[in-house]
């Protein structure tokens, strides 16, 4: 895909910013910046999270080396951080058996409801059942592959029962496609993401929402910190006022779209931004980085 051009500052960057030349940023001078989303702050209550989305990648023998890398690692800070790995179905079993205790397995997709005469699906009971806490659900790809193209609607009613009935925690992915940049509607689509879920759950404390521009995922174009830290804050005004001023504030919202090790720190240091969906970049042995950005995070609060 091609690197869109957008700015990288204030409201602009969610509505005119591909009217530039491509390949060109528009950077206005410090002095002109709107100052940060100033009413909504990182929370000391809103511990950090770094979600690995492996997609339908690697192969048994890969995971055991992957995992080897992780666990060879030091212990994490529970009370500071969070890692959530989303494995292919096929591999969540025998990954959580060999995967650090500290690290939380998910799916990346359940069905809608309860098992039965569904051939090919997943029941998110069975997730817990073999020790997973966590589902991926709405990511771009299942929203936007021609053969998937599940709808907002699908997408709520799996987040109720993975809720309600499996007790699984949900990243709730939204997003927009470029177009939907290009044509400012960037805040209108997320916001009717989130509409969806909210008609459709009403408690929002195992819910983590994952913004994940559809234009940046496996592109390697990152939005850049103040893009996504103007949607973020965006979803979180909407929160505030569509489900109440606590969800708002508990909520956390990750940023998700060709995370690396290169670009975490500038995006971890932004107040909204509470951690990562983490593709490509979680398949590698340094994506142990990444996860330590949430000390970039805490120590830009204080
Ligand atoms: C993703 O799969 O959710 C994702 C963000 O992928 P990548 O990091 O590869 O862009």
């Amino acid at each position: 895909m091609t690197a869109p051009a957008f700015v990288t500052s204030g409201s602009t960057a969610l509505t005119s910013g591909l009217t530039h030349a491509a390949g060109t940023s528009v950077h206005r001078p410090r002095s002109a910046r709107r100052p940060p989303c100033p009413r909504f702050t990182m929370s000391a209550s809103r511990k950090f999270l770094v979600g690995g989305n492996w997609k339908c990648n690697l192969t048994k023998a890969a995971i055991s080396d992957l995992v080897s890398a992780f666990n060879a690692a030091s212990p994490l800070d529970p009370t500071a951080v969070e890692v959530v790995i989303a494995p292919p179905a096929i591999y969540l079993d025998s990954t959580r058996q060999i995967l650090r205790d500290d690290f939380a397995i998910s799916a990346q997709n359940v069905w809608v409801s309860a098992g039965g005469a569904y051939t090919g699906e997943l029941d998110a009971t069975m997730i817990s059942d073999v020790g997973g806490d966590w589902t991926i659900l709405g990511h771009s790809e299942r929203r936007h592959h021609p053969v998937l193209k599940e709808s907002d609607a699908t997408i709520a009613e799996k987040a109720k029962y993975a809720l309600e009935t499996a007790g699984l925690n949900v990243m709730y992915c939204i997003g927009e496609l470029l177009e939907e940049r290009q044509s400012g509607n960037t805040v209108a689509v997320c916001e009717r993401q989130l509409a969806a879920l909210a008609a459709t759950v009403s408690d929002w404390s195992k819910i983590v929402i994952a913004y994940e521009p559809v234009w940046a995922i496996g592109t390697g174009e990152v939005a850049t910190p103040e893009q996504a830290e103007e949607v973020h804050f965006a979803v979180r005004k909407w929160l505030e006022k569509n489900v109440g001023k606590g969800v708002a504030e508990a909520t956390r919202i990750l940023y998700g779209g060709s995370v690396s090790p290169a670009n975490c720190e500038e995006l971890a240091k932004k107040g909204n931004i509470d951690g990562f969906l983490v593709g490509g970049a979680s398949m590698q042995p340094s994506f142990l980085e990444i996860v330590d950005s949430y000390k970039t995070a805490m120590a830009a609060t204080v």
